[in-house]
């Protein structure tokens, strides 16, 4: 046993990429580098529909979104691009807005000046600039608008609609190599040229490679791990990370999770996206939550007060303490857009909600606050733990209203400005 070495904590590699500044009025998101890993999210409204894209847009960096994208695929959705920016303006939000062009970005940036100003940053497809001696002239009209505007561009390339003629090309030479590689290291292969390849035409062009981010999606979650982990070892661009067409619920959080946990535990990935496929009725700011939980668990970054709770198990008497870890964790996010001003640090705050004695307690004191409810055959108290001391017992079937008020209360002492009065 002597000879055993201290156990490390892990945390993830630090990120080496240039960093990025995306600009609206006087709000700076600076992306890769030494900033914090960045989460972004899409609009699914109309473009032409200012004000609901606005309300989205809005409801999305309430959330907590540091950058959103919307689709600008006609003239009327680049004419609307300004009012949507007017009306965020008008709400005080100013979050980045950042265009999604395909086929046509680079009419709609030329004809639309006012659109390629409201705009914060620009995505181009280069698989979707047009074909043949089109595309470099295209891609070339689209780098000439960000530069004119001094606006930074996300190469996004995407296996769905992967340049078909570099494919074709990469498969040429793959057929004439001694060895051959996999169909699947060319498809690699293509994704990750097209994106360096391009973002080199840009730099050619004048483009400063600070203006550049680069992404290469794909759905599978081993292709995505593959495929960026040599993208970084081939450029140091700032990334745009996400597993594109995640799916619905369970299935889109959890493969997103596992894919985006390896490459930013590796270092890999300055900004990301949650492509969730919406269930009917769910709120489009769940891929914010779900991109926001990830950074959280990999303890990149906080957003919200976490909530340690136990499954539940035979000990367990009721539905108390689902009920009450569900109405403090909606609690704690619904008050987060005021208390992230007026609580400065809140958000690292670690609260636990556990069913029975057999983990409550002790998982409740390495909260800084926590509560142990009573299971089967326990008296029925639930002792509330504070910085790691038992400080009270809540009895009686005001337990939950009871114990978020000490919650409150905490916060306020513990994160209030220091002028403020509050007794525990
Ligand atoms: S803390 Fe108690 S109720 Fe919760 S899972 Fe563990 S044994 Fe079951």
């Amino acid at each position: 046993m002597d000879s055993c070495l201290p156990i490390e904590p892990a945390q993830a590699k630090a990120r080496r990429s240039r960093q990025a500044r995306i600009v609206w009025n006087s709000r700076v998101v600076t992306v890769g580098g030494d900033a914090p890993v960045r989460v972004q999210s899409m609009t699914n409204t109309d473009t032409v529909d200012a004000i609901g894209t606005a309300i989205q847009v809005k409801e999305l960096a309430m959330a907590g979104s540091e950058l959103v994208r919307l689709t600008v695929n006609t003239p009327e959705a680049a004419q609307a691009v300004p009012y949507v920016r007017e009306q965020l303006d008008r709400m005080g939000i100013d979050v980045p807005l950042v265009g999604d062009f395909h086929y046509n970005g680079h009419r709609l940036l030329t004809d639309f000046p006012d659109c390629a100003q409201a705009l914060s940053k620009y995505r181009i497809n280069p698989g979707n600039v047009g074909k043949g001696e089109k595309r470099d002239r295209q891609f070339g009209l689209m780098i000439e608008a960000a530069m004119r505007w001094n606006k930074p561009v996300r190469i996004g390339v995407n296996w769905g609609s992967l340049d078909q003629e570099l494919l074709a090309e990469l498969m040429d030479d793959n057929s004439r190599r001694a060895s051959p590689w996999a169909a699947k290291s060319v498809m690699y292969e293509a994704l990750i040229t097209s994106a360096v390849e391009s973002a080199r035409r840009a730099t050619d062009m004048g483009m400063s490679p600070d203006q550049i981010i680069l992404s290469c999606k794909v759905s599978g979650v081993q292709d995505l791990v593959s495929v960026y982990r040599a993208l970084a070892q081939r450029c140091d661009y700032a990334l745009h990370l996400g597993l594109t067409e995640a799916g619905m619920g369970t299935k889109g959080a959890v493969a997103s999770s596992a894919a985006l946990a390896i490459l930013l535990q590796e270092g890999i990935g300055d900004t990301i996206r949650v492509s969730l496929t919406p269930q009917p009725g769910e709120a489009r700011t769940q891929e914010v939550v779900i991109a926001s939980e990830i950074l959280q668990a990999l303890e990149l970054r906080s957003f919200v007060p976490s909530v340690t709770a136990c499954p539940g198990c035979g000990r367990t008497t009721s539905t108390t303490f689902q009920e009450l870890t569900q109405q403090i964790e909606g609690f704690l996010r619904s008050q987060m857009p005021i208390w992230r001003d007026q609580y400065p640090g809140v958000e690292k705050l670690r609260v636990a909600v556990m069913g029975c004695i057999v983990n409550g307690p002790g998982e409740s004191k390495h909260a800084d606050i926590g509560i142990s409810l009573p299971g089967t055959g326990e008296a029925p108290a639930a002792p509330v733990f504070i910085d790691g001391e038992k400080r009270m017992t809540l009895r009686g079937n005001d337990i939950a209203r009871e114990f978020q008020k000490i919650v409150e209360n905490y916060i306020e002492n513990r994160f209030g400005k220091p002028t403020s009065v509050s007794v525990l």
